[in-house]
This record gives structure tokens, sequence and C-alpha cells, in this order.
């Protein structure tokens, strides 16, 4: 087993009930167990300025799976959850699974990096993540904590 964190965030249709359902998928994905998800964050949208602000939330899990294994296993939770991969990078979508981390692994391929490469510099990804592991070091960007301790997250509002 190893630990994985995966960035949640959606802002079209039912964000909390795509959130939530998404967090349900985890939790039934083989060989997996989901250990933790953070607080539901409304954040500004980010690198396309004209959409909808964004739910965003992280999760911790412990899983066998390969990397490659479960990242295709968040792009069937994302189809699930309607989304459609068309239109501009980073414009809206109904859900987006982005896999944060897995202990122990760096690699980069045509289909996955890991770290994901755009972690430090997003108030949005690093608030939630800090929830579940503020210690993390994130190989070749820096500690959580840290790099979240750089950055204006006023913007970013827990749900109560
Ligand atoms: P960003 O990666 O900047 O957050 P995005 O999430 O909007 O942008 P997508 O369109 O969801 O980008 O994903 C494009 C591709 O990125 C995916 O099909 C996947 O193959 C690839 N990818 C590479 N590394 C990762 C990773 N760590 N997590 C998720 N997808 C990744
Ligand atoms: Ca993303
Ligand atoms: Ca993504």
């Amino acid at each position: 087993m190893a630990r994985a964190f995966v960035a949640l965030g959606g802002n079209l249709g039912d964000m909390h009930a795509t959130l939530r359902q998404a967090l349900v998928a985890l939790a039934a994905l083989p060989q997996t167990r989901l250990l933790a998800h953070s607080r539901f964050y409304r954040t500004p949208p980010w690198g396309m300025l004209e959409q909808p602000p964004f739910l965003n939330a992280a999760a911790a899990l412990d899983t066998a799976l390969t990397p490659h294994e479960l990242l295709d296993a968040l792009l069937g939770i994302e189809r699930a959850a309607g989304r459609v991969r068309e239109g501009e990078r980073w414009g809206p979508r109904t859900l987006d699974l982005d896999l944060l981390h897995i202990d122990g692994v760096r690699l980069h391929d045509d289909r996955l990096t890991l770290p994901h490469p755009r972690i430090a510099g997003r108030a949005f990804v690093l608030l939630p993540l800090a929830e579940l592991a503020p210690d993390l070091d994130l190989p070749g960007q820096g500690q959580v904590d840290e790099l979240l301790g750089a950055l204006d997250t006023s913007g970013c509002v827990p749900e109560p």
C-alpha cells in the first residue's frame, strides 16, 4: 500500500453532490482505502478567469494500485460525473481529479507526472491538502505548509 493524495474540484452543476459522489467512488476503488478528506472550499477560478467559482477538496488514500491504474480510475470517476474534455484548457468542468502525489514516487511520462507539477502556487490545492498533510514534502516543489505560507489564500473560503 502507498499513501496517495488526490485533489478534487468542479465548477459546473451541483458541485457538493459531485464532490461527495467522487469521495464515495474513491472509497469504492479496488485495493484502495479512503483515509480522510478535507473540508470543501469555495475558490476563485484559476487560469481561465471568466468562469464560475470552484468547489475544491483533497483526499488521502492508501492504495495498492499502480500510479497509472490510479490515474485511469480517477479519469473514469470524472467521466461518470459527466466530465467532457473539450473547450479551453482550465475551463469549466463538473469534476477534475488530479493525482497530486504518491509517497516515494517521482515520474514523468506522456500520461502522468508525479508529483503533479502545478501544486506550488495553487492555494485551492494547498489549502485542503494542508488539512491532511501539512508536513508532506513534494519532491521538486517543497513542503505543503511552507508553499501555502507564500500564497494569498483570502479568496478561498472553507464551507462550514
Ligand atoms: P492541470 O493539470 O493544470 O490541473 P487540468 O487538470 O485541467 O490541468 P486535464 O485536462 O484534467 O488538466 O488533464 C490533462 C491530462 O493531464 C490528463 O489526461 C492526464 O493524462 C494528464 N496528467 C499528467 N499528470 C497528471 C496528474 N498528476 N494528475 C492528473 N492528470 C495528470
Ligand atoms: Ca487540475
Ligand atoms: Ca486534471
